[in-house]
């Protein structure tokens, strides 16, 4: 029998609609790049994204087709986030930080049929542009400037009389999408529907997840072309929360001054940021930053002491959460169950390390070559996760083997242990893939162009742990006969193919690499070798 229930589409128009009728005198202030704040509400946000989703209608978007952004975290890039899936269109945020062969592929790859870039971003976008054909590109200016050939954003939102309303989406259909670093080879693009986000911006707001509410300030140091800014935009548009934008002014003294100026009460960033703005509140105290109720952090794993050090020297609470770029992204958060409430602080810090419990909606389990694992809090295996914003399959349809199992749960690659209490505890990770400030690097890609090296013999790029970055890459090099390649020589020939920060930090050469039977290359051991090694170099 059928439930008698409405069938009202999960579309993010359901929640915009909500955010014009109740907030519209809400406030959205962004730091822009000359460090003025811009102040607005989100009437008038809404009012242009309607006006920019008509625009870019008239330049011939239609539903369906995909829109890039290219945009630091402001404003005018909520506008897109509103008014491109509100108008049935795909957002695609593009991650500003890669290299320009890598984003051509991305954007050719998704069949980008428009593109909106920050003017201060051309620098970097302009390399780009030259890669593709001719896409439409809308250029976001403060000073009415234009790189020539391009359009100019103001003018895309005013050119056509907006609709008065958001009309619903079939809840299925897609309505962002991102792309993240492929574990072999290319980037991976995930294609989010209207009812993932909807879903997922509902579980994010619950109180055992980021406890989000109307009275809240957000600021997002994630940025919005990071899963689409960890779906915070969304739970904040639907609650009517309040949100500041911080633009390309990320740096640790900037952000305490908006949390202060601003009375922000909850943040969000990945670890690289609170460390580097922990250094800062340690060196500058004095700041009044009693409103900010909670730091979410996630990407990367946060250390117990840095948890500790901001509670105890602070009074400001982190909130540790995990997730990906497949999984919309939260699929673990970290809150300490009332039974604990009472236990020792060491024990309850200890919890707020881990990765913590699954958000509800989402399932976990990890395999083992023997299987599926007991939650014994011992026994380790790869992360399997399955849920309503988890993704099924790559864009356009790829339902990669190594990705999903028979039974269709995603496979994370990373490397846990689940305790009874269904606590997940990440050990280490199956993917060969460096993070470094909450960004990936490819050791893959890294190892393809070290081999054409004229002195290099045999190559390993592996993940070494890095006080400020999280990790960096090593390179281990067994080295031609007679030859010893440096670094800066090393660097010097990868420059032209990946980002600066991409290019390893330190050599090690060796005589031999660890191999298996068949002459693989025995990753995990040489990634063991060095990984205490650092360790314990940084260690004061
Ligand atoms: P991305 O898709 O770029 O968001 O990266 C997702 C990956 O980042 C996960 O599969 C983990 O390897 C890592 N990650 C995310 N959150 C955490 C966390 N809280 N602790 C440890 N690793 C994390």
């Amino acid at each position: 029998m059928d439930g008698l229930m409405m069938d009202v589409p999960l579309s993010i128009p359901l929640l915009l609609r909500r955010t014009e009728a109740l907030f519209g005198h809400k406030p959205l202030v962004t730091r822009r790049a000359d460090r003025s704040l811009q102040r607005c509400t989100y009437g008038e946000c809404l009012r242009r994204a309607r006006g920019l989703a008509a625009g870019l209608a008239s330049l011939g978007v239609t539903p369906g087709d995909r829109v890039g952004t290219f945009c630091w975290n402001h404003s005018r890039h909520l506008e897109a986030y509103y008014g491109v899936p509100a108008s049935g269109a795909v957002l695609h945020t593009l991650n500003i930080r890669l290299h320009a062969d890598e984003l051509a592929y991305i954007i050719t790859h998704a069949g980008d049929a428009a593109i909106i870039v920050d003017k201060v971003l051309w620098p970097a976008f302009a390399p780009v542009r030259e890669r593709l054909g001719n896409i439409p590109i809308i250029v976001i200016s403060d000073d009415g400037d234009l790189p020539p050939g391009t359009i100019d954003y103001e003018q895309v939102v005013a050119a056509t009389a907006p609709s008065d309303s958001l009309a619903d989406i079939d809840e299925g259909a897609g309505a962002l999408m991102c792309y993240t670093s492929g574990t072999t080879g290319r980037s991976k693009g995930v294609l989010y529907s209207h009812r993932s986000m909807v879903l997922h911006a509902l579980t994010l707001s619950l109180p055992d997840c980021l406890n989000l509410r109307e009275s809240d300030v957000v600021l997002a140091v994630v940025p919005m072309f990071h899963v689409n800014a960890w779906g915070l935009p969304f739970a904040c548009a639907m609650l009517g929360s309040a949100q500041v934008l911080p633009g390309p002014c990320l740096d640790a003294a900037s952000l305490v001054e908006l949390f202060e100026s601003e009375r922000v009460t909850v943040t969000a960033g990945v670890p690289t940021i609170w460390h580097g703005v922990l250094k800062y509140l340690d060196e500058h105290p004095g700041h009044d930053l009693s409103s900010l109720r909670a730091m979410v952090v996630g990407g990367a794993a946060i250390p117990e002491s840095t948890i500790r050090a901001f509670d105890t020297r602070h009074g400001l609470h982190i909130v540790h959460a995990w997730g990906m770029t497949e999984t919309s992204p939260i699929g673990t958060i970290s809150r300490v169950p009332s039974e604990l409430a009472s236990a020792p602080p060491d024990y309850q810090y200890a919890w707020r390390a881990t990765q913590g419990r699954p958000a509800p909606m989402v399932e976990i389990r990890a395999r083992s070559e023997q299987g599926l694992v007991a939650w014994d809090g011992m026994t380790m295996g790869e992360l399997e996760v399955r849920g309503p914003w988890v993704a099924a399959a790559y864009y356009p349809g790829d339902v990669a083997m190594d990705r999903w199992t028979d039974d269709g749960w995603f496979r994370t690659g990373d490397i846990v242990t689940i305790a009874p209490s269904g606590c997940v505890t990440i050990q280490d990770r199956a993917k060969d893939l460096v993070k470094s400030g909450g960004e990936w690097i490819s050791t893959v890609a890294l190892e393809s162009a070290l081999v054409g090296h004229p002195w290099v013999s045999e190559v390993a790029v592996v993940a070494v742990p890095h006080p400020q970055w999280g990790e960096r890459p090593l390179a281990v090099i067994v080295p031609v006969a007679g030859c010893q390649p440096t670094i800066e020589e090393l660097r010097t020939f990868l420059a032209p193919r990946f980002a600066k920060w991409w290019l390893p930090d330190a050599v090690v050469l060796v005589d031999h690499l660890p191999k298996t039977g068949t002459g693989k290359l025995k990753k995990h051991e040489v990634r063991a070798m060095f990984k205490e090694q650092f360790a314990q170099e940084q260690r004061p």
